[in-house]
């Protein structure tokens, strides 16, 4: 019989509403889940945002002081939806109080942030997870499938990119994501650990990259307190300066010899979320981008077409079944977050760290700290561990 694990979210924003609704969803979409959450407490600096959560979400309690959340006895899992610059208080707090937990990317601002986090969380011996969320997609995981038995042959070439245009107005506000010792970089925290794992989710550990970077909108109008998402378009007032990247792009060279690219940007024109790679190896090839979500390219050298073939998302994928049962009936974002939620909550259930949890995190946070050491060299760097 199922039990159920309390659970905490702090910070209410866009993530923590989606958060509790994935909690939420767990009990439909997985009625055989051993775990079923409920939701405790929501914390959050702007009252309205706690009050809204609890009549939308039904949390039992809310509070302004996130600390709270880790004292809760009833509290298994503490789940970090706040800015960045919180993180790390808040992951060494839940680990002292024997909490699991479940933080966004990019984990911590920088990469070295993002490994102490994981080594506070290891120390504690708490499970974790982090909300690399397109991993889920029903054919992402088949692509992943795939390649696990080889039916791509040896990989050669990986191309991974994430083009979105958030901010792409030049009058978006300045909330914390573009201000760098709120978030820490930029695209390359933002969107590029999200790429960064998907590849080593695919392709493998990458042994050295060369990156480089630009600012293209060095102002905004200040965010009004309390307000708005980074979506927002502001309507005047004070401006002040961009502190990190709008795009970052890399050559990356993987441990298995393949070559690839990485791109990312947060003010590019035309496309909104491209979450998107193209992975080719010595028997096939395949492409798959999150705008397009429930579509995957696939080429196969023994297939019965030269070119890509389009296969449609259905229940013979990983994951689909659970919200459709039909092919062609297409998941959505938020889906996906029931998916990594359910994951999470199975590993806590058997008691064993499942991927990607904060170990994921810091590799990627490897990747990302090289590829920031060669923005000023302006060489290849070799990813490595973190100091
Ligand atoms: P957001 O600004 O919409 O929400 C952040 C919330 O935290 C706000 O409601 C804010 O009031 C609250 N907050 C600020 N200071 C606080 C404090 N001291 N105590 C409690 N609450 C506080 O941001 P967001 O877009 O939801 O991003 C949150 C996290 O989720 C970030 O780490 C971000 O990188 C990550 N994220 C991940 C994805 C994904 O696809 N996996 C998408 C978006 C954001």
């Amino acid at each position: 019989m199922a039990s159920k694990i309390g659970i905490g979210i702090i910070g209410m924003g866009w993530m923590g509403a989606v958060h509790g609704r994935a909690y939420l969803q767990v009990r439909h979409r997985f009625p055989d889940s051993s775990l079923l959450p409920d939701l405790v407490v929501c914390a959050d600096d702007v009252p309205a945002r706690c009050e809204e959560a609890r009549d939308a979400l039904g949390f039992t309690r809310i509070t302004t002081d996130w600390r709270q959340v880790m004292d809760d006895p009833d509290v298994s899992v503490v789940n970090i939806t706040a800015p960045n610059h919180l993180h790390l208080d808040m992951v060494r707090a839940a680990a002292a109080a024997g909490k699991h937990i479940f933080c966004e990317k990019p984990v911590g601002r920088s990469p070295a942030e993002t490994a102490e986090i994981a080594r506070t969380a290891a120390d504690a011996g708490v499970l974790t997870w982090v909300g690399y969320n397109y991993r889920w997609a029903p054919l992402v995981q088949h692509t992943r499938n795939l390649i696990g038995k080889g039916a791509l042959g040896d990989i050669t070439h990986y191309r991974g990119r994430f083009f979105a245009g958030y901010a792409r107005h030049p009058d978006g506000v300045l909330s914390w994501r573009f201000r760098r010792e709120d978030s820490g970089s930029g695209a390359l925290g933002d969107l590029m650990s999200h790429v960064t794992d998907m590849s080593h989710m695919l392709a493998g550990p990458i042994r050295r990259v060369i990156g480089q970077k630009a600012l293209f909108v060095e102002d905004r109008p200040v965010a009004p307190a309390g307000e708005g998402t980074h979506f927002s378009v502001g309507t005047g007032g004070k401006r002040e300066p961009v502190t990190n990247e709008d795009y970052a792009g890399a050559l990356v060279e993987f441990t298995n010899g393949a070559r690839g690219t990485f791109e990312v940007c947060r003010v590019i024109q035309g496309t909104h979320c491209q979450m998107a790679f193209e992975i080719h190896g010595t028997k096939g090839a395949a492409r798959w981008d999150f705008e397009r979500m429930n579509e995957l390219q696939l080429y196969t050298v023994d297939g019965p077409h030269d070119g890509f073939v389009t296969l449609q998302s259905g229940p013979a994928y990983p994951g689909h079944r659970h919200f459709n049962p039909g092919p062609a009936l297409g998941l959505g974002y938020d889906d996906l977050k029931v998916l990594e939620t359910y994951h999470f909550l199975q590993s806590i259930a058997e008691g064993a760290q499942g991927e990607p949890g904060f170990n994921e995190a810091r590799a990627v946070a490897e990747v990302l700290a090289a590829v920031e050491r060669s923005w000023s060299s302006d060489r290849w760097e070799t990813v490595g561990e973190i100091d």
